[in-house]
């Protein structure tokens, strides 16, 4: 394994364990919203607004961090079979400016705008 590979491991590593931490930590918060309420009769309206709007918020942040999750997880497998680094789609090298940038990238910059014009 190059050291480049190495390099991007650890930082995927940091990566997915920064974002299961805050997806735990978003588990937590729903918890104690949860508390919160029960022990708060006054108000309720206007706070089951804001609380929606938490809700959804927490949902918006959640489907997030589970895509983020999703890459970074996929760019772990890719270095264990050896392709890190290639184009899921065309198998060219990832210019490594963007690498650097965006280690979980899998698409190189070609392929990532033909598939963002595709999917919308
Ligand atoms: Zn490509």
């Amino acid at each position: 394994m190059s050291k480049k590979t190495e390099q991007a491991r650890t930082l995927l590593e940091g990566e997915k364990k920064r974002i299961e931490d805050e997806l735990a930590q978003l588990g937590l918060d729903a918890q104690s919203n949860d508390v919160r309420r029960e022990g708060s009769p006054f108000g309720k309206r206007e706070e089951e607004a804001t609380e929606s709007l938490e809700f959804e918020k927490r949902l918006a942040l959640e489907k997030q961090l589970g895509e983020q999750l999703v890459e970074v997880e996929h760019a772990l497998h890719k270095i264990e079979d050896g392709t890190y680094g290639l184009c899921d789609s065309c198998g060219e090298p990832i210019a490594k400016n963007r690498l650097e940038a965006l280690p979980q990238a899998s698409l190189c910059i070609e392929c990532k705008a033909k598939n963002a014009k595709t999917r919308v």
